[in-house]
């Protein structure tokens, strides 16, 4: 288990996952490009074994978390080693509003004949009580996406369930600066590392975090069989984003609660959906799916574009994507980025300002 020392988040993020601490050595650990290893150190090979570099993201993230990480070649990498791990017949219950990717690997599984899936409304906190007492997976995202809905953590977590039971939180949204699940009895975190992590949208990567060390175990051994293993290059540059991601973070979360209250007073805004922390923003332009599209036709700065927490904002309709016509028609889920808030919100009052 990694054991964050006496430190901050902050300056955990700059000081872990930096190999060894001798005299002539690289202050980062570098991209390791190496399948195997020469024979001897209990480093063979990489799938089994891990690379330096995988370790370094584990680290830096395991310490984020007070858990032990696992590096997964992409967040849906991670997330399919966890419902791996679940018996033939298993109970899952889910989130009504969550990344579109995990209800499908569920539904997948469920038409196999794998496991039965439950969809509960992310606020109901007392159905969420109600179904763990016998689930063997509960699988909860919050803030969810792109409803941006805050589900009810600290019951969730510590809701009574069976011993072999895993309650999981995707913390994708959140990062670990934000919440910290594990602390309050979760036995998974899950993260797409794409995303805040990372924090310059070049690269693919996930994780996930346990409370315990046999269950980092069993999800390793997972990794190992089903081969899901991350690149060296994406394991280097996560560990690279994760330096500055409290800074990235801290700027994009007070733009977005910025735009949120300019956008609230927006004639052409008709809701805003923001929980008051983390940096993605969504709102509903009036008139539905028209005129929000024209507004991702007409932002200039803002990128338009699928996915989040990059240093640049992006923005896009959820409802246009294929699967997701159950969504209002005019949300659009902005992902706020490092640009000046004054110059985005210039950018999207002249988007909004047929
Ligand atoms: C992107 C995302 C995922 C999937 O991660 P990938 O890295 O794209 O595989 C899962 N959950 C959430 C909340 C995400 O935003």
């Amino acid at each position: 288990m990694v054991q964050r020392p006496e430190v901050k988040p902050e300056t955990w993020a700059v000081m872990a996952g930096r190999g060894a601490d001798s005299a002539g050595a690289p202050l980062n650990v570098p991209p390791v490009p190496a399948s195997n290893f020469q024979l001897g150190s209990g480093r063979a090979y990489s799938r089994d074994d891990a690379t330096p570099t995988w370790e370094a993201f584990e680290e830096l993230l395991g310490g984020l978390e007070g858990g032990e990480a696992v590096a997964f070649a992409s967040g849906m990498g991670a997330a399919a080693a966890v419902f791996d791990l679940l018996p033939v017949g298993a109970k899952v219950v889910l989130g009504d509003d969550c990344y579109q990717a995990v209800p499908g690997l569920a539904a997948a599984g469920e038409e196999r004949g794998r496991w039965s899936v439950e969809r509960v409304q992310i606020e109901d906190t007392a159905r969420w009580i109600e179904l763990a007492a016998d689930a063997d997976l509960v699988w909860l995202e919050s803030p969810s996406n792109p409803l941006l809905r805050v589900a009810d953590l600290p019951a969730i977590c510590a809701a009574p369930r069976s011993a072999d039971a895993l309650v999981v939180i995707d913390s994708t949204f959140a990062t670990p600066l934000v919440q910290r699940p594990l602390e309050l009895g979760a036995d998974l975190v899950m993260h797409s590392a794409t995303k805040y992590l990372g924090g310059h949208s070049d690269l693919l990567l996930g994780a996930v975090v346990s409370s315990t060390p046999e269950r980092a175990y069993q999800l390793r051994e997972r990794r190992a069989l089903a081969g899901a293993t991350p690149g060296a290059l994406e394991a280097f540059l996560a560990v690279r984003g994760m330096r500055t991601l409290p800074l990235r973070l801290q700027r994009a979360t007070a733009s977005a609660t910025d735009l949120a209250e300019r956008l609230a007073q927006h004639s052409a805004v008709e809701v805003v959906r923001y929980p008051g922390f983390g940096a993605v923003v969504s709102f509903d332009v009036q008139g539905g799916a028209a005129p929000a599209d024209a507004v991702c036709g007409s932002v200039r700065i803002i990128r338009h574009a699928t996915s989040l927490g990059g240093v640049e904002s992006t923005m896009e309709r959820r409802a246009a994507i294929p699967g997701q016509a159950h969504l209002p028609p005019g949300l659009l889920r902005l992902s706020v980025g490092c640009e000046h808030p004054d110059d985005l919100w210039r950018d999207l009052q002249q988007a909004l300002t047929p």
